[in-house]
């Protein structure tokens, strides 16, 4: 079969207008010799706490252990249930599973893509111990009414943030709703390093002090393990990149709004359904249509040049690493999964290249 030039990717991972400033960001690192808890990972903690309104930030290995340390920052174990969403990366519910507890699933919105209130209260039992919504695809869930929920109950709220950093909710960031929210830095993600590397934003010193210790083996002072840490620290060579980064996010959340306004009006009354925005505050980490006629679809783009994804194929329902320790039913999840496309969206994606993407987006004729 011949297989058309791509001329929009869906995504490019390496370093352009700041290529030159992470090979100076790692050159600092190697020349000062100091790889592990060092102070490029105290600044990057400082400026991603100030960048995102927390008074706090813990810098961790990975996105799934940011959600899973704060769990466990919070008491949250075996025994508990942590209430989060059935359409999201596997991770986050296999970070719950992690911290020992069991995640159930509260179905999303289907315009949304987040779990509701309502979805929400239905899935409270005795055992729920904790909210965790997942911000998917940049757009934060409806926080407000999930906290005022949390406290009537009684439970946790924590934030997985992964999709979102910089986002806000009503105008208040996302993390601020809750204990705490956990971040992603994988490198596909709004805030990519150069490798795998997360982090914990909180506004509660106690439980901060506590995850600094988690982190790092759970030691008190060096060679006093006081309790069950793990090894989890974001290593100084990735807070170096990160700090580099950190400074153009701004820029490149404004620019990726500006490309999902440009799909929005491009696309108005097109082939395939734009689902709404809910929040002024979405960052875009993916521009996702939804169609019923998905594998038509994408085999449209690729004939015209566009790199398409699925973000995700599968409900976390539907995982059977995930199903057996939460059977769910979760009917909206499941039919997004079938339905939702993901078109290219990044901050250097051009505008001309935005309209290759609409033209094909509107070209395509789905079979009646
Ligand atoms: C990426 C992601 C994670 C996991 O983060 P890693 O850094 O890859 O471990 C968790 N939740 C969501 C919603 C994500 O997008």
């Amino acid at each position: 079969m011949h297989t058309p030039d791509v001329r929009v990717p869906f995504l490019s991972l390496r370093p352009g207008e700041d290529a030159d400033a992470l090979r100076a960001a790692v050159n600092r690192v190697i020349d000062r010799g100091w790889f592990i808890l060092g102070p490029e990972l105290e600044a990057f903690e400082a400026e991603f706490a100030a960048a995102s309104g927390a008074a706090h930030a813990i810098g961790v290995n990975t996105g799934t252990d940011a959600i899973a340390l704060l769990l466990r920052g919070l008491g949250i174990g075996p025994g508990d249930e942590v209430i989060t969403a059935p359409l999201s990366a596997a991770y986050t519910a296999l970070a719950v599973m992690m911290a020992g507890a069991r995640p159930v699933f509260a179905d999303i919105d289907p315009e949304r893509h987040t779990i509701t209130p309502e979805t929400v209260a239905a899935a409270i039992t005795p055992r729920t111990a904790a909210i965790m919504p997942v911000h998917l695809y940049g757009q934060p869930a409806d926080m407000p009414a999930i906290a005022a929920l949390a406290s009537r109950h009684g439970l946790a709220l924590v934030e997985d943030a992964a999709q979102a950093h910089l986002a806000t909710c009503g105008g208040a960031p996302v993390g601020s709703f809750g204990s705490g929210a956990a971040f992603s830095f994988y490198p596909t993600k709004n805030l990519g390093a150069l490798g795998d590397a997360g982090a914990i934003t909180t506004g509660d010193a106690a439980l901060a002090d506590r995850l600094r210790r988690l982190r790092n083996g759970g030691q008190k002072t060096t060679y006093q393990h006081d309790e069950f840490g793990v090894n989890s620290r974001l290593d100084e060579m990735q807070a170096a990149i990160l700090r580099e980064r950190l400074q153009r996010l701004p820029g490149w959340t404004a620019q990726r709004r500006a490309i999902a306004a440009h799909y929005r009006t491009r696309l108005a009354g097109g082939p395939v359904h734009v689902p709404a925005e809910f929040d002024a505050g979405h960052v875009y980490h993916l521009f996702v249509v939804r169609t019923t006629q998905r594998d038509a679809f994408r085999a449209h783009m690729l004939a015209q040049g566009v790199q398409t994804l699925v973000h995700y194929p599968k409900a976390l329902t539907e995982q059977p690493a995930i199903q057996s320790e939460a059977p769910a039913d979760c009917p909206e999840a499941v039919r997004a999964a079938a339905q939702v496309c993901s078109l290219p969206l990044y901050p250097s994606l051009s505008l001309h290249d935005a309209d290759l993407v609409a033209d094909a987006v509107m070209s395509f004729a789905p079979a009646l």
